[in-house]
């Protein structure tokens, strides 16, 4: 799907016009995630961007692992990385590439770099150095500033045999020690750092700076259209530096975005992986995470967090969209297309006194009534059925109009009943309604068009299949957990799990495949858990309530 224009589609539209920086030439973007957690709901609105620019101008758009800082990368994440993209409906084809294959042309262009007299080996160490960074009235020094071009090339030589130690020695671009912008003071673009790295082991002792690796793997890739969050803003000069500064034959061109934050939940893969670390969900892929793997377990579908990042567009502009417009985007696409069935969460009996023992009889019920190629599908009636414990009062509260004593309800696609009481256990609990049917309301309608104000749903008690019931709700109790002074973990919504075990649903979800989603009439939308739920054992996980008061602002 390409994405609606945007800011960034009106500058790519200048450059691709006669004498635009781009004329003639293809579209090319990157995705370029750090393998160093899971995907989430922030990264899915660089992705669209990403790949839906390059779809927009039939460009295209690599997949890039930036695994050039050792710490915490893992191939693990590298599968799982691609594997929510293509979930989510994108794909790189053969373009997909790491940053650490470029080490070695990196290595050249710092070599190019001290060579020209733009680099120099510093031995300040980061404190010294944040001592001697100035400030807005005072340039930075550094003494070794003037370190002969031989000598630096020498010592960079050494730092990567692993001659010397971590923290010693530094490579620094010879930019500007008076800039205004402080990314623009010599910033240093190699470090020493022991730590092996997930694919080139200890090949290497020493690691490209993001503000260095960046521009270089754009334009080793050929990419036109670097897209990045604002964050990045400020490091664009720095950018620019590097690829006018180095021989390399595109120029890629770096344009920012406003990062995306949603209420009530942290869109952090540090913040998440402590979550994770710390036990307070049961993985990346918890359904409460904003993870991509965590909402597709819930039950969210690719075509939901697309229309979301659609709907909420692309700007400069920093900005917190609300939970609740997430969950809109779910529950109109599902709406759409989730199939419909019956399920009691609490279940109560209720016995129809009337109806023979013994017998049995099936209603026709559309799948779904938005979406009539869906087909129909039978549902089996006996003489008792499974009906939610909240759908009975024994002495009803007003406006109730459900069952009580005396009062007439529709089952849902069946029959009319009438209420004739319960049965209490000693403890005062009931344990079955009893009802009597209208013989002559099948389908739902009564002979003498008299009015039924409730429609109740209802599982037959005899085909009847048990299944767990994952009732979630917001991970946090506080609308921004991801603000720098909040400590996230303070505020942990205890009750954000509930599991109701024996819930009753019918006798056509017996084969629920995994992922599999159903608006469960009357209740919510569901989605058959990808990890624990088979044939024989179902776990069904709430992805989102059937109705809220929430109303996109137009
Ligand atoms: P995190 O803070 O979650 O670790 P990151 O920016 O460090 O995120 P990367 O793997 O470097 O994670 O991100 C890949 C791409 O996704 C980058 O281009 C980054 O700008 C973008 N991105 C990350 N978070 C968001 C967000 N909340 N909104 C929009 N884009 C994002
Ligand atoms: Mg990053």
């Amino acid at each position: 799907m390409a994405e609606s224009k945007h800011f960034i589609h009106e500058i790519i539209d200048e450059e691709l016009k006669e004498g635009g920086r781009c004329y003639g030439k293809t579209v090319h973007t990157r995705f370029p995630p750090e393998p160093n957690g899971y995907l989430h709901i922030g990264h899915a609105k660089a992705l669209e961007i990403d790949f839906g620019t390059a779809e927009l101008y039939g460009g295209m758009c690599n997949l890039r692992m930036d695994d050039t800082n050792p710490t915490k990368e893992d191939e693990e994440y590298v599968e799982a990385i691609k594997e929510d993209i293509h979930w989510l409906g994108h794909d790189w084809g053969d373009r997909f590439f790491y940053a650490s294959d470029y080490f070695e042309k990196m290595y050249g262009f710092a070599v190019e770099l001290i060579k020209k007299g733009l680099a120099y080996v510093c031995e300040l160490t980061p404190e010294q150095m944040k001592d001697m960074r100035g400030d807005i009235n005072t340039p930075a020094t550094s003494p070794y500033r003037d370190r002969p071009i031989e000598e630096s090339l020498e010592l960079f030589a050494k730092m990567r045999a692993g001659e010397i130690e971590d923290g010693k020695m530094t490579l620094r671009a010879k930019i500007d020690l008076a800039s205004g912008n402080f990314n623009m003071r010599d910033p240093v673009i190699y470090r020493i750092n022991r730590l092996p790295h997930h694919r080139t082991g200890t090949e290497w002792c020493i690691y490209p700076m993001y503000d260095f690796a960046h521009p270089i793997e754009d334009a080793l890739e050929g990419i036109t259209h670097s897209l990045c969050s604002l964050e990045f803003e400020n490091h664009r000069p720095l950018y620019d530096w590097v690829v006018n500064n180095i021989s390399v034959e595109t120029k890629p061109r770096q344009i920012e975005f406003a990062r995306l934050g949603i209420t009530h939940t942290v869109l952090s893969k540090r913040k998440l992986r402590n979550l994770v670390e710390n036990g307070l969900v049961s993985g990346w892929d918890d359904p409460r995470m904003p993870t991509l793997c965590g909402l597709r377990r819930r039950g969210y579908t690719p075509q939901s967090i697309r229309d979301f990042h659609e709907r909420n567009g692309v700007s400069k502009v920093n900005s917190v969209v609300e939970y609740a417009f997430l969950e809109y985007c779910l529950r109109e696409d599902l709406n759409k297309t989730a199939k419909r069935a019956m399920a009691v969460i609490n279940p109560v009996k209720l016995i129809i006194d009337n109806y023979p023992e013994g017998q049995s009889e099936s209603f026709t019920v559309e799948n779904n009534p938005e979406r009539p190629e869906d087909g129909t599908r039978e549902v089996t009636f006996t003489r008792e059925l499974w009906i939610d414990r909240d759908d009975f009062m024994e002495e009803p509260a007003k406006k109730y109009f459900r069952l009580f004593p005396g009062n007439e309800v529709r089952l849902k696609s069946a029959y009319v009943i009438k209420c004739t009481g319960c049965d209490k256990d000693a403890d005062g609990n009931i344990t079955a309604v009893h009802a009597e049917y209208d013989v002559d309301s099948r389908g739902g309608n009564t002979a003498d068009g008299r009015k039924i104000k409730a429609t109740i749903h209802w599982v037959d008690s005899a085909t009847a299949v048990d299944a767990e019931i994952r009732l979630y709700d917001r991970l946090f109790t506080i609308e921004a957990p991801d603000l720098a002074d909040v400590n996230y973990l303070d505020y942990i919504n205890p009750d954000s799990l509930t599991v109701v075990t024996g819930a009753k649903v019918e006798a056509s979800l017996a084969d629920t495949k995994p992922e599999e989603r159903f608006q469960f009439l009357r209740v919510g939308y569901f989605c058959a858990d990808n990890k624990d739920s088979k044939p024989g054992h179902l776990v069904f996980n709430r992805a989102v309530s059937l109705k809220d008061s929430y109303k996109p602002q137009a």
